[in-house]
């Protein structure tokens, strides 16, 4: 077993932290992309890890605003952590639909909304660009992605 705070936990002292909940308007996507990016700027990352950072969350935030709340307007809510060891843990959280069934939701090319175009990346694109991504989702209840980063040379 890992001890507590070890390299791999992700469980590191929280030395900063905000959150933000903003409609789930498609025109708030950018404002919470930009809001994590301006306050994760503080640990000095390398700019592809800040842009890392930007594209996970729009993928998680757009999944609330498409399919978490898809045809209704509810609120997303963003907690940032930046921990001790430069990792960052970024909580997106809905009280939308929820998913069925998170393991098929997580797969590659996987989506409901094909009709619009979408092509089931999102979750793959949240794992590429993070070193860490956790799930929780309750069906009518909602859903809560959590995005762990380690900024290296930290
Ligand atoms: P893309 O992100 O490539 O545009 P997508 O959103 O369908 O397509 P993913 O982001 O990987 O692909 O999500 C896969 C599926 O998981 C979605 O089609 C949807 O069914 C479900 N899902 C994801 N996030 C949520 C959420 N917050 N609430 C409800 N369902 C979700
Ligand atoms: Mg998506």
């Amino acid at each position: 077993m890992k001890p507590k705070g070890s390299k791999n936990s992700f469980t590191a002292e929280v030395i900063n932290e905000m959150s933000l909940k903003l409609p789930s308007l498609s025109v708030n996507e950018g404002m919470a992309r930009a809001a994590v990016a301006a306050f994760c700027a503080q640990l000095d990352p390398e700019a592809t890890e800040l842009a890392d950072i930007k594209c996970a969350v729009s993928e998680a935030v757009t999944n609330c605003i498409v399919h978490g709340y898809r045809n209704t307007i509810g609120i997303i809510y963003i907690t940032v952590k930046l921990c001790r060891e430069g990792i960052v843990r970024i909580d997106i959280r809905d009280k939308g639909c929820g998913i069925e069934d998170v393991k098929q939701a997580r797969q590659p090319l996987y989506t409901t909304d094909a009709e619009n175009e979408r092509s089931g990346m999102g979750f793959t694109v949240m794992e590429s660009f993070c070193d860490k991504v956790r799930v929780y989702s309750a069906c009518g209840r909602g859903t809560t992605v959590t995005l762990f980063k380690r900024l290296r040379g930290r």
